[in-house]
């Protein structure tokens, strides 16, 4: 690297000290009376809402309700049969939309109603943290039915359809090249939020025993989906979106650019902060939660300056209203209306982004304006979301760029299912990609699978 670029892109502009800080539990657990007063708060309503905007259905009313009377072994119990991965979704999933978002409690137009909701995202954690933190064994594996299952990915959807289809007794091959399990939640969430918890989790969901976790990738050269159909019983793919959206404009190879997957995945995998370097000046490129994590890391781990730069309004960033605010806390500088239209190098390196003003035309299409201006950066991390890598995955039938599935998960290829990320079902086009959506698929195609498997037996 040119000498500029060595004095603006460095490590350790923080103390040590401090980079523990910023990068240790962003939302502290509740304590026992903290969580026995919370949990005093829930109206235990019949049909309740907050169950319907739950992805998974766990039924929160019930757990809560155990909480209240302090048995924290049954509301584990109820979050985990509906969700086995309820620790990570407490800590990750965007509860103002899901859960507390349907709460009653938010009755602000009803006289006399508070406007907080019941903290059921901190419940859920402090409802099963003790699980992972015992290695608590809540569920057994069936009798062996001697079926044999190979699950391609271990996010996510991978590990729940896993631990469903072990509960049933078939035996269960997770292939995944990375060194550790747990996809997204292990390499893509902000490490402030999930701060060495994935493995835990992911140890105790694999010591129901008969799934086995190989870590190279399933499909190969020599190896593709239709012979892993013949070989297998049934196979669940579940590979997530590894692959990476490019901007094709001029500057995007300057060294200063990057991906911010892979500046958040360095960062969770880091043994000591003080080496990860970050710009002086970060430009952050996108709407998502990626963007927001990317841009408030940035910030914590001593960037000057950081600006987070949307082509449209506010109300559309798939990030929530509460993220966004979140980042503004943090000092993140929120831009809307304005897509990159190069990165300016100088001595080799980035120097600026150049935008162009955004509006959406007549016939409702976002287009530029023709207006532009420059932000000067030295780091700039893109966000614009990621993209099936469908070249192992050829011989199946695609739709808007993922895997179509029916109903049941299935894909074009008998034997063969898929879900979470990577999938496109049409019976539910406007799925977000959630780690509790993936959750949800995974559980469902086990449910697919395991219907299949038996009626193959009978
Ligand atoms: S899994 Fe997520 S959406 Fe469902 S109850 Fe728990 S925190 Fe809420």
């Amino acid at each position: 690297m040119t000498r500029r670029a060595v004095a603006d892109i460095e490590a350790s502009r923080l103390p040590a000290e401090q980079l523990r800080t910023n990068f240790s539990d962003v939302a502290p657990p509740l304590d026992s009376h903290q969580a026995l007063i919370a949990a005093q708060r829930c109206f235990y309503c019949y049909d309740a809402p907050c169950t319907i905007a739950c992805p998974t259905g766990i039924d929160i009313a019930s757990f809560i309700r155990s909480l209240a009377t302090e048995d924290r072994r049954s509301a584990a119990q109820t979050i985990l049969d509906a969700n086995i991965l309820g620790g990570s979704c407490a800590r990750v999933c965007p509860t103002e939309v899901l859960c507390e978002g349907a709460c009653v409690r938010n009755g602000a137009d009803r006289p006399g109603a508070e406007q907080q909701p019941v903290q059921i995202g901190a419940l859920q954690r402090y409802a099963t943290d003790w699980v992972y933190a015992e290695q608590a064994p809540l569920f057994t594996r069936g009798a062996d039915s001697g079926k044999r299952v190979a699950v391609l990915g271990a996010g996510p959807a991978g590990l729940a359809c896993a631990h469903h289809l072990a509960r049933h007794g078939h035996r269960v091959e997770i292939y995944d090249p990375k060194s550790k399990p747990g996809g997204l939640n292990e390499y893509g969430i902000a490490a402030y939020k999930v701060p060495d918890f994935a493995q835990a989790e992911v140890q105790w969901l694999l010591s129901i025993g008969g799934i086995e976790l190989i870590h190279r990738p399933g499909l190969s050269k020599t190896v593709n989906l239709e012979a892993m159909a013949a070989d297998y019983d049934a196979v669940f793919v579940a590979v997530g979106l590894a692959g990476v959206a490019a901007l094709n404009i001029p500057g995007e190879y300057l060294p200063g650019v990057r991906n911010a997957v892979d500046f958040i995945a360095d960062l969770r995998q880091s043994e000591d902060l003080s080496t990860l370097v970050v710009g002086r000046r970060v430009v952050v490129i996108g709407g998502g939660n990626t963007a927001i994590d990317a841009a408030i890391q940035s910030k914590r781990l001593g960037a000057e300056t950081v600006t987070l730069v949307y082509r449209r309004g506010f109300e559309s960033m798939s990030a929530t209203g509460h993220e966004q605010e979140f980042a503004k806390a943090e000092g993140v500088s929120l831009l809307p209306w304005a897509q990159p239209r190069q990165f300016i190098g100088e001595e080799d390196c980035l120097s600026q982004v150049e935008f162009e003003r955004t509006e959406v035309d007549a016939d409702g299409q976002l287009v530029g304006t023709g207006a532009g201006f420059r932000l000067h950066a030295d780091w700039a991390l893109k966000a614009i979301g990621q993209k099936l890598d469908a070249v192992p995955l050829a011989e199946l039938a695609l739709h808007r760029g993922k895997i179509r599935v029916d109903a049941d998960y299935a894909t074009s290829m008998p034997g063969v299912w898929a879900g979470g990320d990577c999938a496109f079902s049409e019976g539910d086009p406007d799925k977000q990609d959630l780690t509790v959506q993936a959750v949800e698929d995974g559980k469902r195609a086990a449910v697919a699978i395991d219907r299949a498997l038996r009626g193959e037996q009978e």
